[in-house]
């Protein structure tokens, strides 16, 4: 069942935390899920609620009976046991939460557990078990493709198979964490061996992080149809590439060291009760375009499994920062630039058998879409790093230079309802070490 609105929607809704009406990302209707810990404390669950942080397990006893025993699940240094609960446990959760944020009665006694965001440290909000990046972004398979082979962008499969590869979770880290150069191999244009040293093409890549709700046990497919009720939330992923290091090593096994040296995501959970009201229909692929085979084909999720999710791209230089300049607006789009819908991917990533698991990582792959200004790398922004994207008078960029900072944010609007956002996404990148 994909979720509907309900009260907690309502964009009248007024909560008596003083930063949470209008706040740009986290209203009272958002209500997403992270791990911080207040100036002195260990990390816990909260909810984020304008410019504060609820300690979820610390007001449990206020919360119904039905309610009371998940949100003590959230008073562990992650949300996995949070996020195995299931959807329905995150549901009774929300709606718990929303009525003490908008009730002026509950005030007195939730209070204490309110935090001052900028006070907080943020965590991870989940171990992360597996790492898998999808390539779902069909505009930005065709760049990539004509990059290479200009005549024949998209391979053949592209348009049966949800295209995916299997990431490194060590390496995801929190927004906020240098992004450490990486070295590796890389062959020069027209050598005919490789050279060591830093990489020279560091990009980034704009995508959304769905993190797996409940699990399935190994052998036991996720039907299509029950597939979003595995879905936890979403969060916005930089899944950073090596570009000329990809080059070089990605045949024939796929990526390797250029994608696993560092991914950053977001650090608060929105979770798919929050996004309902956010819900269109799948976009119709093109005439022409095979139907999906019937295990990933479901009328609900056609119907409303795609997600109207606009997403930012800046970008801030050593010297923007010195000079006090803003960043600069690198790309703005959309998730409805996805060929395939969440539901798809989690239904076709267990297929086969393979058991997904509570706080499992899965990247949307680059979201491009078909406009120009959408596109969410600069491999495709600069052709190829052909054509430098102007930053301003003096400063452009091929790819990113050491002290560059990257920054992603995300929000959902629909009409009659309020904005919710995602927060940011932001790493800084540092010099590679010398070997
Ligand atoms: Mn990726």
């Amino acid at each position: 069942m994909i979720a509907r609105t309900d009260f907690t929607h309502d964009p009248a809704a007024r909560s008596w935390v003083e930063s949470a009406d209008g706040h740009d990302d986290f209203p009272v209707q958002n209500l997403p899920l992270g791990i911080f810990a207040p100036p002195s404390g260990k990390p816990r669950g909260g909810v984020a609620i304008g410019a504060a942080i609820l300690d979820i397990a610390a007001i449990a006893s206020l919360l119904p009976e039905g309610a009371r025993d998940i949100a003590l699940l959230a008073g562990q240094a992650t949300l996995n046991d949070l996020l195995d609960a299931g959807h329905e446990a995150l549901r009774a959760l929300r709606h718990g939460l929303f009525r003490l944020l908008t009730d002026p009665a509950s005030q007195e006694a939730v209070r204490p557990a309110l935090h001052a965001m900028a006070q907080c440290r943020l965590h991870l909000p989940v171990r992360i078990g597996d790492y898998t990046d999808f390539y779902s972004g069909i505009h930005h398979a065709v760049n990539v493709g004509r990059l290479f082979r200009p005549d024949n962008p998209l391979l053949p499969n592209y348009k049966y198979v949800p295209i995916g590869y299997h990431g490194r979770a060590s390496s995801v880290r929190l927004s906020g964490e240098d992004v450490i150069r990486p070295n590796g191999q890389t062959l020069p244009i027209g050598a005919q061996t490789p050279i060591f040293g830093p990489c020279k093409r560091l990009d980034h890549e704009l995508e959304m992080a769905i993190w797996v709700g409940r699990g399935n046990a190994l052998g036991q497919p996720i039907p299509i149809a029950e597939a979003a009720e595995h879905i936890a939330g979403l969060s916005i992923l930089n899944d950073w590439s090596a570009r000329d290091m990809q080059a070089w090593e990605y045949q024939p096994l796929g990526p390797f060291l250029a994608k696993s040296f560092h991914s950053s995501v977001s650090p608060w959970i929105v979770t798919m009760d929050a996004l309902a009201p956010y819900r269109v229909p799948q976009p119709a692929r093109p005439e022409g375009d095979p139907a999906p085979l019937p295990y990933l084909l479901d009328p609900a999720d056609q119907q409303s499994g795609a997600l109207n999710v606009t997403m930012e791209v800046h970008l801030s230089t050593a010297r923007m920062r010195a000079e006090g300049q803003a960043p600069h607006r690198l790309s703005h789009g959309s998730m409805t630039a996805m060929y395939w819908t969440a539901a798809q991917l989690l239904a076709h990533h267990s297929v086969n058998g393979c058991n997904l698991a509570p706080g499992d990582l899965l990247g949307t792959g680059t979201l491009t879409g078909a406009a120009d200004e959408s596109r969410g790398s600069l491999l495709e922004l600069t052709h190829g790093g052909k054509e430098p994207v102007r930053l301003s008078d003096r400063e452009s960029r091929s790819f990113l230079e050491d002290g560059d900072e990257v920054i992603m944010t995300a929000f959902a609007e629909a009409a009659g309802f309020a904005r919710i956002g995602f927060g940011e996404c932001r790493a800084r990148v540092a010099t590679a070490p010398r070997l």
